[in-house]
């Protein structure tokens, strides 16, 4: 057994202390997160403006408030602080010296996600109205593998899911904002989240709907369809922050770390999923921090706004938790390390970034 796991390592030109493949990708993004909060969790001096409070300090302190940092993170990420970080690796804690970076030099919502999501920096992607991608995704890579066909789908809460992913030439369901689930599925729960959808409270328009349906349409659909490859997005943290809502981005984060909670649940009580898939969670660009009023805003105008971070769970993987002083890392790598979990070299016309060292080196 020794003999056939070295034997892999050389073949696939790995380092040691990684040769399970994994079976099932679930990528969880959400929009324009900043790793302060991820790292540190609520930060008092937002809490404390008026401007940003939504006139309800007293409520953010009884949820989110500690004296000590690393217990203050927990009240606003309770699995991502237990589960992630006992069994995982989570990566973006500055203050410790892990860097993880935009590459692209928009730092904002399309050129981040199409860099996730191609392991490329394409610099005429430099609007959130590109078009489809010309590029062919990591999921449109694996819709192409061998019995991947109909077994990958992916959920955005923000309309533009359909253009970055492609989804006409890539031929992947992409249920974003609006859109109903009807192509992939009829069940009568999926029904009633596609009438709900309907009539729900709009605050952005059509072009983003709230999390919560985006996050119930691909959680029916994990469990009617079980896809082998699921890409959830989820918009609201970008949004409340926009609008200098800091105590709803932080009730949106906190809400996505239950849902990441609930997911992981249901993949760990299932055998298709059970001990063999990997969760990437992880976010599109940062936002300002050091002017601290520009914690709403992004882009390259703002200092910061390349900062990001990222979470790996995957059997096999080395429970590092959280990382500490490595070369800084960049959002483009992030596709291969996902191929490679999966034991595939994720090919395309585009030249792909090559994977995040650390995930398959032992501590
Ligand atoms: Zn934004």
């Amino acid at each position: 057994m020794k003999r056939l796991l070295l034997a892999a390592c050389l073949l696939g030109g790995w380092g040691s202390g990684h040769s399970q493949a994994v079976e099932n990708l679930i990528i969880v993004t959400t929009d324009g997160l900043r790793w302060q909060e991820v790292f540190g969790g609520m930060d008092t001096a937002l809490a404390n403006t008026r401007r940003f409070n939504e006139g309800d300090s007293i409520l953010l302190y009884q949820q989110y408030w500690h004296a000590d940092a690393t217990e203050r993170r927990k009240k606003l990420m309770p699995f991502l602080w237990s589960t992630f970080s006992s069994q995982g690796q989570v990566y973006g804690n500055r203050w410790l010296g892990s860097r993880v970076n935009n590459a692209n030099p928009y730092w904002f919502s399309y050129p981040g996600y199409s860099e996730l999501l191609t392991g490329h920096v394409d610099t005429a992607i430099n609007t959130n109205n590109y078009p489809p991608n010309p590029h062919v995704t990591l999921l449109e890579f694996l819709h192409q593998r061998p019995g991947m066909l109909g077994r990958v789908a992916a959920f955005g809460a923000w309309e533009a899911f359909d253009r970055i992913l492609n989804e006409g030439r890539s031929g992947i369901p992409v249920v974003s904002a609006f859109d109903t689930t009807a192509s992939i599925s009829n069940s009568t729960h999926l029904q009633l989240v596609n009438n709900m959808l309907r009539d729900s409270y709009k605050p952005w328009g059509q072009g983003e709907c709230l999390d919560v349906f985006t996050h119930y349409a691909a959680f029916e659909t994990l469990k009617g369809m079980q896809p082998r490859v699921l890409y959830i997005a989820y918009g609201e943290t970008d949004e409340w922050a926009h609008a200098g809502k800091y105590r709803s981005y932080l009730q949106a984060a906190r809400q996505v770390d239950a849902w990441l909670q609930q997911l992981w649940q249901y993949l760990q009580s299932h055998p298709q999923y059970r001990n063999k898939t990997a969760l990437l969670f992880t976010t599109d660009h940062g936002r300002g921090d050091k002017v601290k009023s520009q914690w709403t805003d992004h882009g390259n105008k703002i200092e910061g706004a390349n900062e990001t971070w990222f979470a790996l769970l995957a059997p096999g993987l080395a429970p590092r938790g959280e990382m500490k002083e490595h070369e800084t890392l960049y959002q483009q790598q992030l596709a291969q390390t996902m191929a490679r979990l999966m034991g595939l070299r994720y090919q395309a016309r585009h030249a792909v970034s090559p994977e995040v060292p650390m995930v398959f080196q032992k501590p």
